[in-house]
Formats: structure tokens, C-alpha cells, sequence
């Protein structure tokens, strides 16, 4: 070998010791970097997923969409993962055991490492096959779901308990049926549109059981109540509001005619608000209704236009889906002085929302 070739040899050996070097190990997952809190309103066509990624890279899932349709709804969670730079699902929150929340799990736990599972326990006897046709639907998914959620850890929070989350607040505000008693830091006041009693619940069993949260990240504030309708949504929004304001909302029950009630909106008092309907399930008339009316809303993002008669949807550009052939979703990108950008993964237009003063 001449001395030039050799000289040549040489610095190849230290290009490739250097790329070595900086190539990331296969056996830890790569991590991307970021500053903001990112959350991903994954459509599962009128049923809740919703993925949440910290600055740090954790990831927090909200429920897995339906089961069936060749694997639908978990291809499309496992995409919002991949988007997110994320290669497991350190939390899953199951937040009620309803077809459209837990019908997912199963399928996605054999295509994703779940690492802990939240949820309410179980389901209640009812006694009441006729008024619950579905039931032994329920049953069926409950029972699949258990041995898979036997394979990690498994969370069963009371209301007030927290979120081992690293840089975010997560606090449980509902959980079978029970709610928080004293409210979350800077909630409390008086909310002078709740009328006497709660309207009745759609569904008087599960929905009413479901697993809530409120998260702050900085002075960003997001809710996410699940299907939360009934007695217990009520005991969160009157006499007082125990949630406080939220910048972003996620309107629970995909905006069933159940949770429109005028102390829904005044208790949360939201900037933005997401409804996570399809084209005929939630996304009720009463619900657009009420958030037309609602004092200083800034937008409303739909995951779908509503179909359902009656039903005035809000601008096709902030809506992600315009009828049940795609699967777009909506994500949000929160910082911590409480600004946040909302994106249509339909169109790609990004929105930007500036944070709200604070009393
Ligand atoms: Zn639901």
C-alpha cells in the first residue's frame, strides 16, 4: 500500500469510527427531541383515541378506537405513534370499557409496547339487559382485554390521584363514578349558569364511570373527561367549576346531546374546543348549539362533519374529515407559556392560539 493509500485508508477508518459512534443504538428507541406537549385527536370515527407525547417523549394514550375493520383504528394510532417519534405507549388509559374506547387494545398491544394500563377496574352488573342490548359486547372486550393488560403494569386511580409524568401535571378528576371533592389548583368558582339537577345520561352505566383528567403543562391546561355524562360531570361543573378553565377541551361523549348543557361550557370555559365525533355518532345538534353560544371560544375543530340533521358544523377548515372515507387527525402542539398551534392533518393548515390571560 503507498503512503497516500494509506493515508486514505486512514481517514476512512475514522469517518466510519466517527459515524459509529453518533448512529443510534437499535436497542433503545429514538427519542426526538421537542419542546412542546403534542397531542394527536387520532379519528376512530366517532369513538375516542387520543395520543399525548411530552417534551420528554412519553407517551400517554387515551383509549384505542373500535374493534374490527381489519385493524382500522390501531394502524391509524400506530401512525400518530410514528409521526411522534414514539416506539411505545408508556400509558394507556382505557377510560371507560365501551366497543368505541377498548375495542382497540387488544390488536395494538401485539404491534406496540404497552408498558402500563389505567383503567376503572371493571364493569358493573347492570341488570338491565334490555335498556344495554350490547352488553355481552362489553363483556366480551372486557374479558379480551384483561389478560393483555395482565402483561404490564396496571393503574386503577381514584380522583386526585396523579400521573407519574415527567414535566406535565396529569391529575384524575373522575373514575367509576366518582369525582374529585376539592378542586384542581386554580378552579373553584362559582358557576352561575348550572341549573338544579343534571340532565340524564345517554348511557346511565359506563359512560357516567369514565376515567377523566385535567393536564397542565406550564400554564397550558387540557381536559379530557371521556365519555363523562350524568351525575358525575355535573358534581365536576356545579355548584362550582372543581376543573377551572382549560385552554384546549376535548368535548366529552364526542359531543352527544348529553354534555351541551349550558354550566358545561361556562364551568371549562375553553379557548378551543375539540369534538371527536364521526359523521353520525356525537357531534349532536344541541352540542354545535351550545358552543356557538359559548363566551370566549375562540374555534371549534371537528374530526368529522356531522351528517346528523340539524347539526350546523363549523368551517370546513377546521374540520379533518369530510366524510368517512379518510382518516385524517387533528393535532395539537401545546409550550408551556399556554400558547398552542392546532394543525388539520386533512389540509395541513396550522392554526395559532395565543395564551389567555390568567387571573
Ligand atoms: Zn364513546
Amino acid at each position: 500500500m503507498t503512503k497516500r493509500a494509506r493515508k486514505t485508508e486512514n481517514r476512512w477508518t475514522v469517518l466510519v469510527a466517527a459515524l459509529l459512534v453518533l448512529a443510534p443504538d437499535p436497542a433503545r428507541p429514538l427519542m426526538v427531541a421537542r419542546d412542546t406537549l403534542d397531542i394527536y385527536f387520532i379519528d376512530v370515527e366517532g369513538g375516542q383515541s387520543t395520543l399525548l407525547v411530552t417534551p420528554a417523549g412519553d407517551s400517554l394514550l387515551v383509549d384505542t378506537g373500535y374493534p374490527g375493520f381489519d385493524g382500522r383504528d390501531p394502524t391509524r394510532i400506530l401512525a400518530a405513534a410514528r409521526d411522534a417519534g414514539v416506539t411505545r405507549i408508556d400509558y394507556l388509559l382505557i377510560t371507560h370499557f365501551h366497543t368505541d374506547h377498548d375495542g382497540g387494545v387488544v390488536d395494538l398491544a401485539r404491534q406496540i409496547p404497552i408498558r402500563t394500563f389505567i383503567d376503572h377496574g371493571g364493569l358493573l352488573p347492570t341488570g338491565d339487559a334490555e335498556k344495554d342490548s350490547t352488553w355481552p359486547g362489553y363483556v366480551a372486550l372486557l374479558n379480551a382485554y384483561i389478560p393483555v393488560r395482565a402483561k404490564g403494569k396496571h393503574l386503577e386511580p381514584k380522583p386526585g390521584d396523579r400521573l407519574p409524568l415527567k414535566g406535565v401535571d396529569v391529575v384524575f378528576v373522575s373514575s367509576a363514578a366518582a369525582t374529585i371533592a376539592k378542586p384542581v389548583q386554580g378552579a373553584g368558582q362559582p358557576n352561575p349558569a348550572c341549573e338544579a339537577s343534571a340532565p340524564p345520561a345517554q348511557d346511565p352505566y359506563e359512560n357516567p364511570r369514565s376515567t377523566g383528567f385535567q393536564l397542565r403543562f406550564g400554564t397550558f391546561r387540557f381536559i379530557d373527561l371521556g365519555d363523562l355524562s350524568g351525575p358525575p360531570l355535573f358534581a365536576l361543573l356545579c355548584p362550582s367549576s372543581l376543573l377551572g378553565p382549560a385552554d384546549l377541551y376535548l368535548v366529552p361523549h364526542h359531543g352527544g346531546p348529553d354534555v351541551s348543557y349550558p354550566a358545561t361550557f361556562a364551568a371549562v370555559h375553553p379557548l378551543v374546543a375539540i369534538v371527536n365525533n364521526g359523521a353520525t355518532k356525537g357531534g349532536s345538534p344541541e352540542v354545535f348549539a351550545g358552543l356557538r353560544r359559548a363566551r370566549g371560544l375562540h374555534d371549534v375543530w371537528q374530526l368529522h362533519r356531522s351528517e346528523n340533521q340539524g347539526a350546523e358544523n363549523f368551517a370546513d377548515d377546521r374540520i379533518a374529515n369530510l366524510d368517512e372515507a379518510t382518516g385524517h387527525w387533528i393535532k395539537a402542539s401545546a409550550n408551556r407559556d399556554g400558547s398552542f398551534t392546532v394543525t388539520n392533518g386533512r389540509t395541513g393548515v396550522t392554526k395559532s392560539y395565543t395564551a389567555r390571560a390568567r387571573p
